[in-house]
């Protein structure tokens, strides 16, 4: 009898041809995330099975699997082989019997079977009667299969019975780096992490670009921003922060743009060095945390003007949520209480009553009269990268992969 996790993944059965590769990323995940823990991670029948080193500490194993995407559930269990000759139903009961025993105060149970080959000679039905009978026998619980206060689980694979309790929900969504390259606007408030977080789920390799308001990027280490990072890269490993100072920018821009369209400006400023960023290191798509009507610079007007004529699509999956349901949501991935703390925010530079439709023309002429682009190239030359342990600075248009 072999102890394992067995890992149920979500909605990968609409993905047609690419199933395989969708299933391979996240065993992949499961392998890479799990490490020394796990003595073998392999897929079978649309789950992955994996055998625990001996001692594991399922708590442990808990933290390990949460953040993983694209996971349904996980469930700790036994694994015991049946063949031909021998239909493994009586270690099945062995294992369906310490699954029960080492469950704290319940009274009433049920088994649930489900076959995934169809070569194995018993009904779903004749299973859970079988091993429920031993439940019965070896513990005194009672079966409740309408209301249980604990569901054991057998899953009929091609050569083993896997025997499961308590399952627990995962994330869901799509397996890691199964989407694409995309680079997050990343400002530390509430939103953009919960923006950036989701399009993870979706399977996106995210990383993420912020602007600050220091003269240096050492001084943003440290800061709110790399402890979101941190959070963050708890979910996507690899993830990567690059720092940009706005200095330039605000240094001509403080002359010259009209202080009622200086939040657009300054908006249309960091999505016109996103889009470059992205040209320059193949992110497929910007991601940014604007939910519609939040504040004046998210109207329909202005985030028109700072989109306009944008080479690359631009992500908004906040876009149509409100704010209880993001802070919800930021609760969830552990970033709210880092999110509201006190930042040098650029926002308190900016104009107190900006304009809510800031016109497109308006944008384009002040883009061209101030050299955006010569803005932007600048910025760039002090711009380093946070991989979470080291700052450093990167030659322009080499930071792939
Ligand atoms: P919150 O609304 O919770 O304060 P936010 O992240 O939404 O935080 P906003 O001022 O509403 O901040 O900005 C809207 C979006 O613009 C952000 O979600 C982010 O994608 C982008 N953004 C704002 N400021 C910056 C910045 N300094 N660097 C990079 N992106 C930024
Ligand atoms: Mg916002």
């Amino acid at each position: 009898m072999k102890e394992v996790v067995v890992v149920h993944y979500s909605e990968l059965g609409t993905k047609g041809g690419n199933r395989r590769v969708f299933e391979r990323k996240f065993a992949e995940d499961v392998r890479r995330r799990l490490g020394p823990r796990a003595l073998k991670v392999r897929l079978d029948s649309a789950r992955v099975i994996v055998e625990l080193a001996p001692g594991t500490d399922r708590a442990d194993i808990g933290r390990v699997l949460d953040p993983v995407f694209g996971m349904a559930w996980y469930a700790f269990g036994y694994l015991v082989p049946w063949s031909s000759e021998n239909d493994g139903l009586s270690e099945a009961e062995s294992a369906a019997v310490a699954l029960a025993r080492a469950e704290p105060v319940v009274r009433t149970f049920k088994i649930e079977t489900r076959r995934s080959s169809k070569k194995y000679p018993h009904l779903s039905h004749a299973v859970c009667v079988r091993l429920g009978d031993a439940v019965v026998s070896a513990t005194g619980l009672r079966v409740d299969v309408h209301n249980p206060d604990r569901t054991l689980y057998a899953e009929v694979l091609e050569t083993e019975i896997a025997v499961l309790s308590h399952r627990v929900q995962g994330l869901r969504g799509l397996p890691q780096f199964s989407s694409g390259r995309m680079l997050c606007l990343f400002s530390g408030g509430i939103d953009s992490p919960v923006a950036a977080w989701l399009m993870m789920r979706r399977g996106a390799k995210v990383d993420l670009l912020h602007f600050h308001p220091y003269r240096s990027s050492d001084e943003v280490i440290g800061t709110k921003i790399t402890k979101l990072f941190s959070v963050l890269a708890g979910f996507n490993p690899d993830l990567r922060l690059f720092l940009v100072p706005h200095d330039r920018y605000q240094a001509t821009a403080s002359l010259h743009v009209p202080p009622a369209c200086e939040t657009v400006f300054f908006r249309r400023f960091m999505f016109r060095a996103g889009e470059e960023m992205a040209n320059a290191l193949s992110y497929q798509a910007l991601i940014t945390g604007d939910s519609l009507g939040q504040v004046a610079s998210q109207t329909v007007e202005n985030l028109m003007a700072v989109q306009t004529e944008l080479s690359v699509p631009v992500f908004q999956p906040l876009i149509a949520s409100d704010k209880e349901s993001i802070i919800a949501l930021a609760k969830k991935m552990d970033v709210f209480d880092l999110a509201v703390q006190p930042y040098k925010d650029c926002c308190s530079l900016l104009a107190k009553k900006p304009k809510t439709n800031v016109d497109t023309a308006l944008i384009r002429r002040l883009e061209q009269e101030l050299d955006l682009r010569k803005m932007i190239s600048e910025s760039f030359e002090a711009a380093q990268l946070w991989d979470g342990r080291t700052l450093r600075s990167f030659p322009r248009g080499k930071v792939k992969e």
